[in-house]
């Protein structure tokens, strides 16, 4: 009250019609992205979030006659019940969380028992409005719950600043509709006016935050799905040269830091021969069938690294593995290499055989020399006449 009647004052109409507009271009705005730039799910969930929100907003402040009041209250409730459940099941989508479906039914309960119940069975506008109230924060909770668990370290800080959001967006919820049901000592009550004021310019706030956060993550997905990209070989899906040093920076694998650990280096005996024989296309499948057998050593993914570090040359890290175990893997896998036929284009098949180097990287060692000492080793076995694994000479 104090700050209307130090002669500001903010017109509500007008204001909660600006919002549902502002949040019906925000949704078209991710529905354009969603649809047509990211390719994605959850953009659109978000969008319609934000369009039922909008209109929920926007015949908040018709004044009809009776019955059509009854249905601007019913799409003024049910799509702001609507408009939440959309944005849950975005966040779940985009957290690659499983949807619940339970969940959302009681969310939407809320907005329906308000309608049904304290519109037409017993009109009790001031119920009707708490019942709605009672199922956003049930909303809000949910909301950050699912926010307390990002799928990937890249979306922590957007995550995290959402979350906070909520949480404050919840306490002025409380705080406010607590004020109008008269839960509140007297003291800590507001007026009908202030409630409204400080209610709609906080929720103002918070859509427009929770509009750059959706927006915000989808850049940051394509980001990520970017740097992804660039980490991969595209023939083979194994982690590439940049992404193996990528994978090995010492924030990744501390937790191995005290461990043993070994690799191996492995080559393809005479692959030009076969891309000679058979054609460059054949050697590309033969590489992908040798990438998919590799992918016996990537089972356990803290353990375990395969890279594709330039043509026909992969690398294998085997943490808490020590020499003589290591040994004994590689020889495992040059024997089923030798045994493997590949087919090719489903008709002729060719078998192929590697050399092996393998090496126990010593603890004071760096990558590089590591590096320089298993290519050691994989020199030899190619020496003493390939199909065969070796240690550094
Ligand atoms: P060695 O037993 O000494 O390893 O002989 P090699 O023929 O396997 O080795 P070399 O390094 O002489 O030849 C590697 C060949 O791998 C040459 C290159 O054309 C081929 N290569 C590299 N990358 C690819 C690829 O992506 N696809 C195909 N089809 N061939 C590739
Ligand atoms: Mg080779
Ligand atoms: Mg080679």
């Amino acid at each position: 009250m104090d700050a209307i009647s130090a002669g500001f004052s903010i017109d509500i109409v007008t204001l909660v019609l600006t919002r549902g507009i502002m949040q019906m271009m925000l949704g078209g705005l991710l529905l354009y992205l969603g649809g047509r730039e990211l390719n994605d799910q959850s953009a659109r969930w978000w969008a319609f979030g934000f369009l039922f929100n909008g209109i929920s907003l926007f015949v908040f402040p018709f004044d009809f006659e009776q019955p059509w009041q009854l249905v601007v209250n019913a799409v003024n409730h049910l799509s702001l019940g609507v408009g939440s459940v959309l944005f849950l099941i975005g966040f779940w989508q985009f957290g690659r969380q499983p949807i619940k479906p339970w969940l959302l039914i009681v969310l939407l309960a809320f907005p329906i028992t308000s309608v049904i119940a304290w519109e037409v069975l017993w009109p009790n506008a001031r119920y009707r409005v708490l019942c709605t109230a009672v199922g956003q924060v049930l909303y809000l909770f949910v909301l950050q719950h699912v926010l307390s668990k990002p799928f990937r370290v890249e979306f922590t800080r957007i995550y995290r600043l959402l979350r906070f959001v909520v949480i404050v967006y919840i306490v002025v919820f409380v705080w406010s509709y607590a004020s109008i049901a008269e839960l509140l000592p007297t003291t800590a009550r507001q007026s009908l006016d202030y409630h409204k004021v400080i209610f709609s310019v906080a929720s103002l706030l918070f859509m427009l935050t929770l509009a750059v956060a959706c927006l915000a993550l989808k850049f940051a997905s394509l980001a990520t799905r970017d740097a992804d990209l660039a980490m991969r070989d595209w023939l083979t899906g194994l982690l590439n040269r940049r992404g193996f040093f990528h994978a090995i920076k010492p924030s990744k694998t501390k937790k191995h830091k005290h461990s043993l650990t070994s690799l191996l280096s492995i080559d393809i005996d005479h692959f030009k021969k076969i891309n000679d024989a058979e054609g460059h296309a054949a050697g590309d499948q033969v590489l992908q069938h040798f990438a998919k057998m590799l992918k016996c050593f990537d089972n356990d993914n803290d353990n375990r690294l395969v890279a594709r570090m330039g043509g026909e040359e992969f690398l294998v890290i085997l943490f808490n593995t020590s020499e003589a175990e290591a040994l004994v893997l590689a020889e495992d896998f040059r024997h089923q290499v030798e045994q493997k036929k590949v087919t090719l284009n489903g008709q002729k098949t060719i078998d192929f055989t590697i050399s092996i180097g393998v090496y126990q990287v010593p603890m004071q060692e760096n990558i590089e020399q590591a590096l320089a000492h298993v290519d050691d080793a994989l020199y030899a076995a190619k020496r003493k006449g390939r199909n065969q694994v070796s240690l550094p000479t």
